[in-house]
C-alpha cells in the first residue's frame, strides 16, 4: 500500500547546527541532531524498496529499509534495534560515516534530487536510544568457556569484540591507551563526535560482557605468543595505522612542528583546549596545516578553535581532496584558508617556526591513485609566516606488532597481510580495519572486525 505520509521534497531535511562564527570558537557538537518530528518527515522520504542498494553500500549491512521504516511508524527505539543487530556503534556512524560515498551514493532518491539522510536518521534513533539508557536486549546469550584475546580499542577491536560476546565468547580487549575507543578517542575532535558517545558506545560493549583492559601496550606487557599461553585460543589484531608520515624536507624537526597525530591527541585526549587541564599545546598565532583529508580539516578547525588564524596547504585541487565534502564545507565556513594546489618546500626558522616556504602546483595526468598528479610551477616559490605547522599527509600501521606475533606477515607498506577471511597468516591470529587496510574509515574498519568474528567464531568450532 503506498505511503500516504510519503515525502516527496527533493532535498534532505537540514541538519540544524551551530553558527560557523560561534562554533569556530568552541569546541561543542557542530550538528545538534533531528528532532522526532524532522526524523519522523525526512524518514517518510524513504521509498522502501525491495532491492534496497542503499544496504550494499553499507560495510556492516545495516537493515536500511526496516530502520528506516520503523521511524517513520515512530517506533524509535524498534529502529535502534534494528540497526544495532548489526551495527555496533550507530550513534559513532551515524556522525562520521562517510555516507556520500556509501549507503547514501547508491539512494534511489539521489538520482533525482538529494539522497535520504541515511546517516542522519541512524544518529537520531542511536540518541533517543541513548536518551532513554536503552541497551538491546542480550540475556539469551549462551555463555561459552572459551577466551579470545582482541588488540586494540578502535572501531574494527570493538565491532569484533562486540559481536565474539553475542556468540558468548569470554572476549578481554587489550588498549594502549588510558582510554578506550581508538581514533573515536584521540583523533576525531570533540565538536564532531562527543566522547561521551563513544564512552556510551563502548559502555554498550562492556554490559554485553567484554572486558576492556587500558594501559596494555601489546608487545611490552605480553607479546601475542604469552596470550596463547596465557588460554586465548585466537587473537584479533586491529591496532590501526597510528605512525605518522612526515615530508621529509628542511625544518621538519623545529619547535612548533607537530604530527596531526600528535596535536590532535594532545587537543581530543589529553583536552588541552580545556584550560582546567594542564597539558602543553603551543598556542599559536598563525597555523599551516598540511594535507587535505579528514585528518588536515579536523587539525585545521581545532587549531581555529584555540584561536589561531589557519591556513590548509594542500598540492591538488578541491575536487581532488580525500577529505568528506562536509567537512571541508565546515572548515570553510568556519573561517579556514584554503591554499590548494600549494606544496611546502621548507619550514622556515632557528630554533621554532616562523614561516614555510611553499611552491604553487598544476595538475598533470592522473597518476596510479587516479587523481592528477601535481607538478611544480618552476619559480613560484611564495613564504607564508606562520609559527606552528601541523602535518596531516597519512599515517601508517605502527611497528610495534611486528616484533610480537610470530608467524604473521607484513607488506611493504608495513600492513599486516590477512585474507578476504581477515586470517593472518599465524594459525588462531586475524586482523582488521586500518592495521590491514591502511588508513581508511570508521565502516570499513568494522565491516573488517565483523568478518573476523566470524571466521574467529568458525575457527573456533572446528578445533
Ligand atoms: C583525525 C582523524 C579523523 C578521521 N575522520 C574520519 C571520519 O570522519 N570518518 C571515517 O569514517 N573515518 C575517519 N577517520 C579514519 C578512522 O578513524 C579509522 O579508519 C578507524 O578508526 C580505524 O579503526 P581501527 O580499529 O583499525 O584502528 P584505530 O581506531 O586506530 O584503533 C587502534 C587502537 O589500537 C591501539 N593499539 C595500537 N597498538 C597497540 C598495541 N601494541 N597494544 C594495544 N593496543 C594498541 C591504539 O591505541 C588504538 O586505540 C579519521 C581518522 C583520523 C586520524
Ligand atoms: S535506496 Fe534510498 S529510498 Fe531506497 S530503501 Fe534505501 S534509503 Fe530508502
Amino acid at each position: 500500500m503506498p505511503n500516504p505520509n510519503y515525502n516527496n521534497d527533493l532535498q534532505k531535511s537540514p541538519m540544524p547546527a551551530q553558527a560557523p562564527e560561534i562554533r569556530n570558537k568552541n569546541f561543542e557538537e557542530v550538528a545538534l541532531g533531528y528532532d522526532a518530528e524532522t526524523a519522523v518527515k525526512e524518514a517518510n522520504r524513504c521509498l522502501n524498496c525491495k532491492n534496497a542498494p542503499c544496504v550494499s553500500g553499507c560495510p556492516v549491512n545495516v537493515k536500511i529499509p526496516q530502520f528506516i521504516d520503523a521511524l517513520a511508524n515512530g517506533e524509535f527505539l524498534r529502529s535502534y534495534e534494528i540497526i544495532k543487530s548489526t551495527n555496533a556503534l550507530p550513534a559513532v556512524c551515524g556522525r562520521v560515516c562517510p555516507q556520500e560515498n556509501q549507503c547514501e551514493g547508491l539512494c534511489v532518491r539521489g538520482k533525482k534530487g538529494e539522497s535520504v539522510a541515511i546517516g542522519r536518521l541512524e544518529r537520531f534513533a542511536a540518541d533517543y536510544a541513548n536518551e532513554q539508557d536503552a541497551s538491546p536486549v542480550t540475556n539469551d546469550i549462551e555463555q561459552k568457556d572459551i577466551k579470545v584475546a582482541v588488540i586494540g580499542s578502535g572501531p574494527s577491536g570493538l565491532t569484533c569484540a562486540g559481536d565474539l560476546a553475542k556468540l558468548g565468547y569470554k572476549v578481554t580487549v587489550f588498549e594502549a591507551f588510558h582510554t578506550a575507543g581508538g581514533v573515536l578517542q584521540y583523533g576525531i575532535p570533540q565538536f564532531r563526535l562527543p566522547k561521551e558517545i563513544v564512552s556510551k558506545e563502548i559502555e554498550s560493549l562492556r554490559a554485553l560482557g567484554v572486558t576492556i583492559q587500558l594501559n596494555m601496550v601489546i608487545g611490552k606487557v605480553f607479546t601475542v605468543d604469552e596470550l596463547f599461553e596465557d588460554g586465548y585460543k585466537a587473537v584479533f589484531i586491529g591496532t590501526g595505522a597510528g605512525l605518522p608520515a612526515f615530508m621529509n624536507i628542511e625544518g621538519e624537526s623545529l619547535r612548533g612542528v607537530y604530527s596531526a597525530n600528535e596535536f590532535l591527541t594532545r587537543v581530543n585526549l589529553m583536552k588541552a583546549y580545556d584550560d582546567k587541564f594542564d597539558t602543553p599545546v603551543k598556542k599559536s598565532q598563525r597555523v599551516a596545516v598540511v594535507g587535505g583529508g579528514n585528518v588536515a580539516m579536523d587539525s585545521a578547525r581545532c587549531a581555529k578553535r584555540l584561536g589561531a588564524e589557519v591556513y590548509i596547504i594542500y598540492r591538488r585541487g578541491e575536487a581532488e581532496m580525500p577529505a568528506r565534502a562536509e567537512e571541508v564545507h565546515h572548515a570553510k565556513e568556519e573561517g579556514i584558508i584554503f591554499r590548494n594546489l600549494t606544496n611546502p618546500t621548507k619550514i622556515l626558522g632557528t630554533d621554532e617556526v616562523t614561516g614555510i616556504e611553499c611552491v604553487e602546483m598544476t595538475l598533470g595526468d592522473p597518476d596510479a591513485s587516479g587523481r592528477r598528479r601535481p607538478v611544480e610551477k618552476e619559480g613560484s616559490n611564495f613564504v607564508i609566516d606562520v609559527d606552528c605547522v601541523i602535518m596531516a599527509i597519512g599515517t601508517t600501521p605502527n611497528p610495534l606488532i611486528k616484533s610480537t606475533a610470530t608467524g604473521v606477515t607484513f607488506n611493504k607498506r608495513g600492513c599486516i597481510i590477512a585474507d578476504e577471511n581477515a586470517k593472518t597468516t599465524a594459525d588462531g591470529i586475524y586482523a582488521g580495519g586500518d592495521a590491514v587496510s591502511g588508513a581508511a574509515t570508521v565502516i570499513n574498519a568494522m565491516g573488517a572486525g565483523k568478518i573476523a568474528a566470524n571466521s574467529i567464531h568458525e575457527y573456533l568450532q572446528n578445533m
